[in-house]
């Protein structure tokens, strides 16, 4: 897998912090994140002949993606000079998990360890998260080491050491998370997963799954790392592997115009966008890449999105800064920009950062918003900030390779469990 063009995108260099560096794989790559035609590839590497790769791929596929096989030893139904031969040239590695913290409301994040791009240079960190409540479990997965773009408010915007992470850097995160929740029909769940009746923070199993909804709304954004999330997502979403439909699968972006409509064209997932102002001038501030994409192109390219109906609305994403985009007049002119659109609102209470310049609204403010929004027709749930004493809730996202010191981090979590 090679990184995309996009990935060197200079971003016209007014909101670039880092340019993004090309990514060397490990001595022994992973088949981890291979489509079909790249599995039989590597298939065919091992000496596996033409006339048997349709089917080895079907069955290692099934392996990989359908049981969650963690060794070659695992795939019993494949010759054993066939594992041996794969074990040698590769593995069924997922990204590292450095730690795993679980919040008192079940949300639990995964620290990940990814090589650096220079052998000999300290690894990557992203976060990956899981979200569960009663009727879904929903996974948050990161698309980025860090992020290009600098949202004023916004704690990922904030870390300068950026790379793209591979399309199996982003399956591996769903396989290591149904790993660690013991999410695989076929296997057994390791110790301290939850089991049996759904304790307090833990979403039932709908139809034997915990992770139910994956949300492209980790660190980075996903559609400057096009040709991964896309390479990503349709194996997450093959009904013969992991499964989980496009329907269940969010990708949100802060409005990369141009990608939004290969994003219809070559991925088909539900869309989210991060609108947060319904001012240029005011967006151009919270979200800086609006400067190059105002808000009439991306509602144009919204607009344009493939497939919406009232049973298939895109997602805006609102953020409530005090004072900022909160009012009433913000609120009604939110609901006439997105006249025409099938949409759903997502107000996001603002969840601080030190040295953040912005104040979560007032809760008598957002309920104010939200009742406007609802009335004018939209559903408009305001999202409840989950595993805020983890820092796992939105924006709070921010990796140690960055370390903080003991005295940030421990003021990070004070404000993050101030409501
Ligand atoms: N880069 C993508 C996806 C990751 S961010 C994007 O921007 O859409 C996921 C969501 O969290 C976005 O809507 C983002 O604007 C929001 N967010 C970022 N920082 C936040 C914060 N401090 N408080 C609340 N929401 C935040
Ligand atoms: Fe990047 Fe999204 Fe954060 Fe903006 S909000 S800096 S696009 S991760």
């Amino acid at each position: 897998m090679s990184t995309s063009e996009q990935t060197t995108d200079p971003l016209a260099g007014f909101v670039e912090k880092a340019p993004l560096e090309r990514y060397v794989a490990p001595a022994t790559p992973s088949l981890v994140g291979l489509s079909r035609a790249e599995l039989a590839e590597a298939l065919a590497s091992v000496g596996v002949p033409a006339s048997q790769r349709r089917m080895r791929t079907q069955q290692i596929w099934n392996w990989l993606y359908a049981r969650g096989a963690t060794g070659f030893e695992q795939m019993t139904s494949v010759s054993k000079e066939l594992r041996a031969a794969l074990a040698e040239k590769f593995t069924l590695a997922r990204p590292e998990v450095v730690a795993e913290q679980v919040s008192v409301d079940g949300t639990r994040k995964w620290l990940l360890r990814l090589p650096s791009e220079n052998p000999g240079e300290r690894p990557h960190e992203v976060e990956c998260v899981y979200i569960p409540e009663t009727d879904r479990g929903t996974l948050c997965v990161s698309s980025q080491v860090g992020c290009t773009l600098t949202c004023s408010f916004c704690h990922t915007g904030t870390q300068r050491l950026v790379r793209n992470l591979t399309a199996g850097e982003i399956v591996g995160q769903v396989m290591l998370a149904r790993d660690r929740l013991g999410d695989w029909s076929a296997r057994a769940a390791p110790q301290g997963a939850p089991q049996g009746e759904p304790e307090a923070g833990t979403a039932p199993k709908e139809g034997g799954r915990l992770i139910t909804n994956v949300v492209m709304m980790g660190m980075g954004e996903p559609l400057y790392n096009f040709e991964a999330v896309r390479d990503a997502l349709l194996i997450v979403a093959d009904n013969e592997g992991i499964g989980i439909s496009k329907r269940r699968i969010t990708l949100s972006t802060s409005g990369v115009v141009p990608n939004i409509a290969r994003a219809g064209a070559e991925i088909g997932v539900m869309l989210a966008i991060s609108l947060h102002a319904v001012r240029d001038e005011l967006r151009n501030e919270l979200v800086p890449l609006n400067r190059k994409y105002p808000i009439a192109e991306l509602l144009e390219a919204c607009r344009n999105y493939p497939g919406l109906t009232n049973a298939k609305r895109i997602t805006f994403e609102y953020v409530m800064l005090k004072g900022v985009n909160d009012s009433l007049a913000d609120a009604k002119a939110l609901v006439k920009l997105l006249k025409g659109i099938p949409a759903k609102i997502n107000l996001i209470p603002f969840n601080p950062w030190p040295g953040s310049r912005y104040e979560c609204s007032d809760w008598e403010q957002i309920e104010k918003f939200s009742e406007y929004v609802f009335s004018a027709g939209y559903s408009s749930p305001v999202r409840t900030p989950r595993g805020r004493d983890i820092l796992a809730a939105c924006g709070q996202l921010k990796s140690v390779t960055e370390k903080l010191s003991a005295r940030e981090r421990m003021a990070l979590r004070a404000m993050a469990m101030t409501d």
